[in-house]
């Protein structure tokens, strides 16, 4: 595998300083090739293409944009398996989950905002003696920063809206897993979209992400990544009133009441604990069960984990792969360790678990631990790696208040008969997103985002539309 170029102004370029990462896969620690470690000149000139892009982009329609948009899925589209392949050697999640959740859903992502680019309708409000009606002018130049755990699926989930809406932008892909936007950006060539809409600078958070969100002429921030970071990222953005979204960690609650069914109650728990090794950010990793079936769910929850397969990414059979790296697997032991010193009964897994011929990567077997106090490190801090705390609950009010003691609130799921029940209690969390008998059961039209440590502001559907514009008004007196 060759060494990868920034993409800027059309041009994949070679960054100005020799200074690289290696990038290696998380199953078997083996090299897959150099990420360019970029710095502020890197940024200077990504800005400046994008700034020079933008008055001829912003002039375009809605509906243009919304052809390239589709120029860019069908493209994508033709690469699919590439990308599941490059998404599941980069990040070592199973092929399958690679194919049905990561590929399926980049393409998706720029056909859906495609489509409801042509549907947007101008706003119109009518008053005795005038009319009013909303435009949505583009902001200017967007930074878009991701991260490693659904890298494709994030970064084409911000790009599509931003220039949809006739922003230019430059992105900042996770240097862990850099591969798929590689690949996006030769997409975009390959499309001919015009130079400078969309730019990217490979690096670190140091080195390309914190100068992109400080650079004087970026007008627009989105950002998915850690709370940490996200404050770093608010603090830098905030003097110069750059428009800002952040998507940050999450703690996620699954209340499962004794009136759940039971057999499709632990399989949904059991996927919302651990689908991409609980590497994802609206992982149900605390499980609050009502006391009266605590036991029995315990026990079919145990049997359900230890039945998941661990192992080689490219296997279709492969329930779960490896953690992204070596630091991350230290990071999410170090919480097992800590569970062990705050009183927590490890049920199952707990220890790495090195598949034959993968001793070199990040492996961790699916680990549940009981006993916790609701209020430990371990039941509220985020891990975000395949372990799961186990909580009991007597009364819904006492279910409310495990879910709700954690910064974050980014989503959680109900699990139970009755939909009253189901949706009372979705609506006394304080988190985002909820779902009632399923989990990460997604329609693109509906908000996403947290509340508390989990982010500001909402994206998805029509609400990607309004961050990525600025409303204005226009008041036209009758005559
Ligand atoms: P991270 O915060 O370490 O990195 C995210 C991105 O920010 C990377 O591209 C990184 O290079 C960049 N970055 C780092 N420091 C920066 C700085 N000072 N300025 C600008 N950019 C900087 O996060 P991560 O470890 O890559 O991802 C895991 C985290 O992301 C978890 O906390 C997870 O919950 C969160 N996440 C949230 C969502 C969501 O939608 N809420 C989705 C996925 C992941």
């Amino acid at each position: 595998m060759d060494d990868l170029c920034n993409y800027i102004g059309g041009r994949f370029v070679t960054h100005s300083d020799d200074q690289w990462l290696d990038n290696t896969e998380p199953a078997t620690g083996s090299h897959i090739c150099r990420v360019p470690l970029s710095d502020s000149s890197d940024v200077d000139a990504a800005v400046a293409a994008a700034r020079s892009a933008h008055l001829a982009w912003s002039a375009l329609s809605h509906s243009e944009r919304a052809d390239w948009l589709d120029r860019i899925a069908d493209a994508l589209e033709a690469r699919y398996e590439d990308v599941a392949a490059l998404e599941s050697r980069d990040t070592g999640k199973p092929i399958s989950l690679a194919r049905d959740v990561d590929a399926q859903r980049s393409v998706s992502n720029f056909r859906f905002f495609a489509g409801i680019l042509r549907e947007h309708e101008e706003e119109v409000f009518e008053m005795a003696s005038a009319t009013n009606y909303v435009v949505h002018k583009p902001v200017g130049v967007g930074a878009l920063i991701t991260p490693w755990n659904l890298p494709l699926y994030l970064l084409s989930w911000k790009v599509a809206p931003a220039i949809g809406m006739g922003n230019t932008v430059v992105c900042k892909p996770s240097e862990l897993t850099p591969m798929t936007a590689d690949l996006l950006m030769q997409v975009i060539d390959e499309v001919g979209l015009p130079a400078g809409v969309v730019n990217l600078v490979h690096g670190d958070g140091a080195g390309a992400g914190a100068p992109l969100v400080a650079h004087s002429d970026v007008d627009l921030v989105s950002f998915t990544g850690g709370t940490s970071t996200g404050e770093k990222v608010a603090a830098s953005a905030a003097p110069a009133f750059k428009k800002l979204s952040l998507e940050l960690g999450g703690k996620n609650a699954s209340i499962i009441f004794a009136d759940c069914d039971m057999e499709s109650t632990v399989a949904g728990v059991v996927r919302a604990g651990f689908l991409n090794q609980g590497q994802i950010c609206l992982c149900g990793s605390r499980v609050l069960v009502e006391d009266s079936i605590y036991d029995e769910f315990r026990d079919r929850f145990i049997d359900a984990v230890e039945a998941m397969r661990v192992g080689d990414p490219s296997d279709e059979a492969t329930d779960l792969g490896a953690l992204i790296s070596g630091q991350h697997l230290e990071k999410v032991q170090s919480y097992v360790e800590l569970a062990k010193q705050e009183g927590g009964n490890l049920l199952t897994g707990g220890a790495p678990c090195m598949p034959v011929e993968f001793e070199h990567g990040n492996w961790m077997a699916p680990t549940v631990i009981e006993g916790l106090s609701p209020d430990s490190r371990c039941s509220t801090e985020e891990i975000f790696g395949p372990v799961v705390t186990l909580h009991p609950f007597s009364s819904e009010d006492e279910a409310v208040a495990i879910a709700n003691n954690t910064r974050y609130g980014l989503a959680g799921s109900v699990w139970t008969g009755d939909l009253e029940k189901g949706k009372r209690v979705s609506e006394a969390i304080e988190t985002g997103m909820v779902w009632v008998n399923t989990w990460l059961h997604r329609d693109l039209r509906v908000p996403f985002g947290g509340v508390k440590d989990s982010g500001v502001g909402r994206e998805g559907g029509k609400w990607s539309l309004g961050f990525f514009s600025e409303a204005m008004n226009v008041c036209v007196k009758h005559d």
